[in-house]
């Protein structure tokens, strides 16, 4: 029978490394409460027509990415859905903010999200079909100040801080504005112009979009149709007055709090929903994935799928991304020791274990490493494993239990000390934290 793996595009993460996604996770969580969010966690599939309505048709991760299905009806009550794998948390996210009304609060809503997203992409370093994401959305009513200027700034200068705060040195804000809805629609029509007779000479996805979606043109990666891409029209001329102010007060305030940032008026990113501010935080050690996280102003989306007036802005992190980052920085050598037990408990015996476990569970429950060995094993080979996984071994037989004194070797000095049991925990506590 051939052995099963996992699923192209997916993996297992393993320990040690685990330990640096919770590290990341938990500074995330750390930072996003200092700037007052809050968490949400929405369902990992939705109603395909979700992505459709707001990530749009033409982009390549609804046109050709999404995991979806026909979920067939189980009983009369219910009809068959086309279901989604979500592709990302924008959309969900938005849905969850109609759906209960947030917007009647009259507050800003301040909401943050880890998890995975699903994208049938062509897997490389750095893309894989599932991957996390860490992101956070700012929306409201316009009431609330959710159209601000200051708000983009707010959450650019947030990731500003957590990428330090992170460790990841070397980062680069890159910034553009696509305008409002009605820029945009400007800019497609120049674009249009512009491409007609550039695009038969394109890849067959840019001649498509050529007429169909002018704006996705600047998605695209093909080599050769660079020079192309770099003669038509930049978006910057197709902004009204409103959209340029706007602009120019989110850079006044980046500007004032010394967050730095290139302009890049390319930048258009792959999802319709964007409007306004567009940006990208990306890391030269990451290869041709270089994005570590993207977002944007959405000013459009809530009304887009059937929800009243919220402006908003957001961003998704590439949680695998900044693993990769960390890695290669290796700042996770210092951040992320071997997990290393503080003892060992090798019975002397099966006769042992029951003692063992309620030795064990003592020591763990005042947060001591441990690691509870076997009493069937010769006293040689728990030497061996506790050599592999302990600094310490507690060797536990009919004496010690009798006399409630315990014989405690520490690997790294060699020393062998008896301990009585009433001191195991003081003990191995100072030694646990030398
Ligand atoms: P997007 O939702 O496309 O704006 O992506 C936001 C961020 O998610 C990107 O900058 C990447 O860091 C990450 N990302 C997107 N797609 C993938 C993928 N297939 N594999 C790993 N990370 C991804």
């Amino acid at each position: 029978m051939a052995t099963l793996k996992a699923v192209r595009g997916t993996r297992d993460l393993l320990p040690p490394e685990t330990a640096l996604w919770n590290r990341i996770e938990a500074t995330a969580r750390a930072v996003f409460a200092r700037y007052n969010f809050g968490e949400i966690r929405t369902p990992i599939f939705e109603d395909t027509s979700l992505f459709a309505r707001s990530v749009g048709e033409e982009t390549d991760i609804v046109s050709k990415e999404m995991y979806t299905w026909e979920d067939r009806a189980r009983a009369q009550s219910e009809k068959s859905q086309s279901l989604t794998l979500r592709p990302e948390n924008t959309a969900g996210v938005v849905r969850a903010y109609i759906e209960h009304r947030l917007g009647e609060t009259g507050q800003l809503q301040k909401l943050y999200y880890i998890g995975p997203q699903f994208r049938r992409e062509r897997p490389q370093k750095g893309r894989y079909r599932q991957f996390s994401q860490i992101g956070a959305e700012v929306i409201g009513p316009p009431s609330a100040g959710s159209e601000s200027p200051l708000r983009d700034a707010e959450v650019l200068e947030m990731l500003a801080t957590l990428l330090d705060e992170l460790g990841i040195t070397g980062w680069t804000l890159e910034l553009n504005s696509v305008g409002s809805a009605a820029d945009r629609t400007r800019y497609n029509e120049a674009l249009r112009a512009a491409l007609e007779p550039l695009a038969p000479a394109m890849c067959a996805d840019c001649q498509r979009r050529a007429v169909t979606n002018p704006l996705r043109v600047l998605d695209c990666k093909v080599p050769e149709d660079q020079p192309i891409i770099a003669t038509l029209p930049a978006i910057s001329d197709s902004l009204d007055e409103d959209s340029r102010a706007h602009f120019a007060a989110v850079t006044a305030a980046l500007d004032a709090a010394g967050v730095p940032y290139k302009l890049n008026h390319r930048l258009v990113r792959g999802l319709d929903y964007y409007t306004r501010t567009t940006f990208e935080f990306t890391h030269g050690g990451l290869g041709a994935q270089n994005a570590l996280l993207g977002g944007g102003r959405y000013d459009g989306l809530s009304e887009a799928i059937g929800g009243p007036k919220a402006p908003g802005i957001g961003f998704a992190i590439g949680l695998d991304r900044l693993v990769l980052t960390l890695q290669t920085q290796e700042l996770n050598q210092s951040s992320a020791p071997r997990q290393v037990a503080d003892a060992y408990i090798a019975p002397l015996g099966e006769s042992i274990n029951p003692a063992a476990l309620a030795l064990a569970r003592e020591l763990r429950r005042t947060g001591l490493r441990v690691e509870l060995g076997e009493g069937g094993f010769r006293l040689k080979k728990s030497f061996e494993a506790a050599d592999k996984t302990a600094r310490r071994i507690v060797i536990l037989g009919e004496d010690e239990l009798q006399s409630g004194i315990l014989t405690v070797k520490d690997f790294a000095s060699g020393n062998q000390t008896k301990v009585p049991r009433a001191d195991l925990v003081a003990f191995l506590t100072q030694s646990a934290s030398e």
